[in-house]
């Protein structure tokens, strides 16, 4: 298993030739805040297939922001408006949480299909966002050997 240093540096090292190409393509000009957000949000999803690992730092991390997340939707529902969708989405993030428990290491989480389902919702804020993540999805599955 390759510590989440070595992925961070993989990544690291995918983007810089990601960015490379956007440049010299012409579908980027210059450094802005969304290049740079882009990169963090790479960054993250070069850690996020080791969700599935109970001891790893991304499932700790993650699982207590869903756990804030569910608890700040089921608050606002309470006292801010009786909107029924942040009951759904509480549920769908309590569910998500729940599976978590029966994943195994290395599964689905470490395929292209899930960095392909992570990633796209981002194109819907930026295709920018969706191709640094998805980069570092794969940057991910290539350290660990599960590209191909
Ligand atoms: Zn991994």
């Amino acid at each position: 298993m390759s510590g989440y240093r070595t992925h961070f540096v993989i990544y690291g090292a995918s983007a810089l030739g990601l960015t490379y190409l956007l440049f010299r393509t012409g579908y980027i000009s210059g450094v802005n805040p969304e290049l740079v957000l882009a990169f963090i949000l790479g960054l993250l999803y070069s850690i996020l297939p080791d969700i599935d690992t109970p001891a790893s730092k991304t499932r700790e991390y993650v699982s207590k922001l869903l756990l804030a997340s569910v608890m700040l939707c089921l608050l606002s529902y309470t006292f801010v408006e009786p909107n029924l969708k942040l009951l759904y989405l509480s549920f769908a993030i309590a569910v998500f949480l729940y599976l978590l428990w029966f994943t195994k290491h290395r599964g689905i989480f470490h395929t292209i299909y899930a960095g392909l389902f992570l990633s796209l919702p981002l194109y819907l804020i930026s295709p920018i966002y969706a191709l640094y993540a998805f980069t570092g999805f794969a940057s991910h599955l290539l350290a660990d050997g599960k590209l191909f």
